[in-house]
């Protein structure tokens, strides 16, 4: 096949950098190693889901102290497909820091334009407290009796009924992921979008890229030309691809400064009913500790997921499980400053992350807030992430359960070749035609969740690949600004 431009991946970064490239009129190959899902076959049952839409049934994990559960997504939307929606823009202080330690022209005015062009193709608006659901009215009168930081969350949904499980694939399509939104806008300017494409190699030829190599599922060999490759695998597969193809890296930086966001949660057991399944699982947030690195966010799901997440065994999991309809939920984040490394083992890959000090401290305190949060909301017991008897600010990082859902940083951007695997225009440094378009070039944790980060990154990589200056900001009234669902429908 002959292209202008090769999307690898088609999750956050690549669906976007795709359609926005095939509307401009431009001819585009995007090329995704998973399968496309349909929405008719989700059953909202975990385990069933958790084996057809995550790679490896999202048994992805670290090897380190302590270990790290990481699921991926895998097939059209990517990751995209199977998250929450939960959408915030890069913080500020965040920009602010990547200007000045890793040199890049970021700054909050000059990604605005991009951010709300994405917030418009995905309907972003806050959720409604009808429709977040008694998880998250708990969570905000804990909040509310102790004088917390807190909100709504924003969430790129459309006619969300609360089916309560976003993560194990959204029945109802409400939920405005990149395979239903920036695919079928791809397609629709004639992209050609294939699936079960598991792209081997990029192609160099004399320090330029001219194209990719792919297997497709049936086995058979696929050669994509085009002068320019753009690279979306995410932040574990991207330098893993970069690796096989043999491409130059100065800096050494393929791979490291991985980022996680290691995330735990703690579940309580309240007089009410709570029925945590209705609703959306994350809805709420609690920012009281966000600048010391802490940030509270809402979790939940049907009694198939609370029984493989409750902190607790035999028969007091049990007595919890059968007490489901009280049950509630609420988790904690931590924005890292443990970075880990990815490598290939026989094409697989082999992630290293070990807690540093200063992160262990963060679940302790984190683990203390929210055993607070939930006292104050009135909970008869909290059944914290820990061994039995073990108070938070006694946790070791071996007894931590942690997982994380926002890998980050592994073919960081930064304006130097000798510390960087991209500029700040996310090309490749020391390779002509190569471009990277994942949450791997984001170069430092976000504290907040990324993936529309990720896609304003790969907006603005699209404008700048066309050469066409940033889009105009549309006018906005406050009520739409704040907006509900059908605001946002009209909006776009
Ligand atoms: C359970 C869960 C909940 C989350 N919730 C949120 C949330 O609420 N808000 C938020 O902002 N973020 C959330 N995230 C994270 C967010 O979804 C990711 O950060 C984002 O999707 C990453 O985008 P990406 O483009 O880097 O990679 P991905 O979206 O993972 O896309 C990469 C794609 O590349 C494909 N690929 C890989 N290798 C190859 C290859 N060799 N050839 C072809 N294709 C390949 C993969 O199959 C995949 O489809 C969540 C993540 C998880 C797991």
């Amino acid at each position: 096949m002959k292209a202008d431009f090769c999307v690898v991946g088609s999750g956050a970064g690549g669906a976007v950098v795709a359609a926005e490239l095939a509307e401009s009129g431009a001819s585009v190959v995007v090329l995704e190693q998973g399968p496309g899902h349909d929405a008719d076959g989700f059953t909202a049952r975990p385990p069933e889901m958790l084996a057809r839409l995550y790679r490896d049934g999202g048994q992805t994990a670290t090897l380190g102290t302590p270990p790290v559960l990481l699921p991926l997504g895998r097939g059209l939307g990517g990751t995209t497909l199977v998250n929450s929606g939960t959408c915030f823009r890069t913080p500020p202080y965040v920009l602010a820091r990547w200007a000045r330690e890793f040199g890049l022209e970021v700054d909050e005015p000059a990604l605005a334009p991009f951010f709300e062009r994405v917030e418009r193709a995905l309907s972003v608006s806050e959720v409604t407290p009808e429709l977040a659901g008694a998880n998250a009215a708990i969570a905000r009168r804990g909040a509310e009796r102790l004088g917390w930081s807190h909100g709504y969350l924003r969430r790129n949904a459309r006619g969300c009924v609360g089916s309560g499980v976003c993560v194990f694939g959204c029945p109802t399509s409400a939920k405005q992921h990149t395979g239903i939104t920036y695919i079928p806008r791809a397609r629709a300017a004639g992209a050609r979008i294939l699936t079960g494409a598991d792209v081997r190699q990029v192609l160099v030829a004399g320090g330029r890229a001219h194209g990719v190599r792919a297997r497709r599922a049936d086995g058979s060999a696929l050669e994509v030309r085009a002068p320019e490759v753009i690279v979306a695998c995410g932040a574990i597969y991207t330098p893993l691809l970069l690796d096989a193809s043999r491409l130059a890296d100065a800096s050494g930086q393929r791979g490291r400064n991985l980022s996680l966001h290691p995330a735990t949660a703690a579940f309580a057991l309240m007089d009410e009913v709570v029925d945590m399944s209705r609703g959306v699982p994350q809805s709420f947030y609690v920012d009281e500790f966000a600048a010391d690195g802490i940030m509270l966010e809402g979790v939940a799901g049907p009694p198939a997921y609370a029984a493989m997440s409750l902190p607790l065994t035999g028969a007091r999991h049990a007595r919890a499980m059968a007490d489901y309809r009280h049950l509630v939920q609420f988790g904690l984040m931590v924005s890292d400053r443990s970075r880990g490394r990815v490598r290939s083992v026989a094409g697989r890959p082999l992630i290293r992350y070990d807690l540093v000090r200063e992160d262990l401290d963060r679940f302790r305190a984190g683990l203390a807030r929210l055993e607070q949060l939930f006292a104050a909301a009135g909970a008869r017991e909290v059944y914290l992430p820990l061994g039995t008897g073990v108070r938070p600010q006694h946790a070791s990082a071996r007894e931590l359960r942690l997982a994380a859902f926002h890998p980050l940083g592994t073919a960081r951007a930064d304006a130097r070749p000798s510390h960087g695997v991209t500029d700040g225009d996310l090309a490749m440094h020391g390779v002509a035609g190569v471009h990277v378009a994942d949450g791997s070039v984001v170069p430092s944790a976000l504290g907040v969740n990324p993936q529309l980060t990720i896609m304003a990154l790969a907006t603005r990589l699209a404008f700048g690949l066309l050469g066409r200056p940033a889009p105009d900001i549309p006018r906005r009234s406050s009520s739409q600004a704040r907006g509900s669902d059908e605001e946002a429908e009209c909006l776009s």
